[in-house]
């Protein structure tokens, strides 16, 4: 049995019940795909369900707030995806009569569409035959063919003339969505189950017994830690948050004012120091609130929270930006990275 036909009669056996596969339609291809870049699918599905029921289409989501966006996508991390769906849904309401366009040309210039996203995009809400292939389907194609170093160009592009080979003239999407559903159930990153494998027959790296070996693993770097510190500055029952900028990592998120600790400086000093170049204000730092750990993708913090009072506050500051005194009861009006949220967890913890 060809490849193809294997692929997609284990598809419609044990491909998985996705909620933006329940009908054909390419706005749930695109905010599916962009939510699962560098997320698991059982995350994803509760904030695309979420997301869906609130912007159904590319004309609500083009007139929303951003603020409400983010609070829709609080939590999912990679707060850039967010902002690259709002500009494109508006270009598209602008350029495109409100449509998702059907070219690969025209969906790789929008923002945050790459040929992968494009791929899914056309093959699954528009049935045309095009492939799809991010890591894992790079995974599963370099075990068939064979290939140890799917990172070099030459491979890169041998796998993918290989997937125009085999996708199905009938079934595109379905196709790509089998290979994404054979890489996340079958043929995973460290042990492959190949006995429960629809393509063994056509497997280069099963046949050789090398399926664990093969593509070759690189090793992971290790990460840097940076230390922060952060001031929760109180008056009365209301405690001071500012937004950060709209551009760069975790953009207009709010938080709570603070910094890295440079060498040889204290956890108090760097807070007086960075809360008086942010906010213009003197501080007295008090007890210690809280502290957490948080990975981001090329770095981790240790970050802790302080509870500080306002002694004096300055005139002017450097940057000013958004600003808000809020009480803990507000903290969900608001969007907020999520190494504040470990954080707000601990002092609801230690106020009951
Ligand atoms: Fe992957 Fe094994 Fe199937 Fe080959 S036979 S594609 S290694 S699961």
């Amino acid at each position: 049995m060809s490849f193809s036909k294997s692929l997609l009669g284990w598809y419609d056996k044990c491909g998985r019940d996705l909620p933006w596969r329940k009908q054909e339609n390419a706005y749930y291809t695109w905010i599916s795909e962009i939510m699962l870049q560098q997320t698991q699918v059982n995350t994803v599905i509760p904030y695309f369900n979420r997301w869906c029921s609130r912007f159904p289409d590319v004309e609500t989501l083009a007139k929303a707030d951003y603020d409400v966006l983010l609070k829709l996508w609080e939590g999912l991390g990679y707060y850039r995806r967010c902002r690259n769906i709002h500009e494109t849904a508006k270009i598209i309401v602008r350029n495109y009569a409100d449509t998702m366009p059907d070219t690969l040309e025209d969906l790789t210039k929008l923002p945050g569409i790459g040929d992968y996203t494009a791929g899914a995009i056309l093959s699954i809400g528009f049935n045309k035959k095009i492939p799809a292939v991010d890591a894992n389907v790079m995974r599963i194609m370099a075990r068939i063919l064979m290939v140890k170093d799917p990172s070099k160009v030459k491979n890169k592009k041998r796998i993918i003339t290989e997937v125009q080979r085999n996708i199905s003239e009938e079934r595109p999407g379905d196709f790509n969505q089998a290979l994404m559903d054979l890489g996340s159930i079958v043929c995973k990153t460290g042990k492959p189950n190949c006995k429960i494998c629809p393509v063994q027959n056509h497997c280069s790296a099963f046949a050789s017994g090398l399926q664990d070996a093969v593509p070759r693993r690189i090793k992971k770097k290790k990460v840097p830690i940076k230390t922060v510190v952060a001031g929760m500055i109180w008056e009365g029952d209301k405690f001071y948050i500012q937004k950060r900028g709209p551009s760069g990592h975790l953009s207009s998120l709010w938080e709570f004012p603070g910094g890295k600790v440079e060498p040889g400086e204290s956890l108090e000093t760097t807070l007086k120091r960075e809360v008086m170049e942010e906010c213009g204000f003197k501080i007295r730092v008090g007890k210690m609130v809280g502290n957490v750990n948080h990975a981001y993708s090329h770095f981790k913090i240790d970050m802790t929270l302080f509870s500080c009072h306002l002694e004096k506050q300055k005139a002017e500051i450097r940057e000013p930006r958004e600003t808000e005194w809020i009480t803990l009861d507000e903290i969900n009006n608001y969007a907020f990275p999520k190494a504040n949220h470990k954080l707000f967890y601990q002092i609801s913890r230690e106020n009951n």
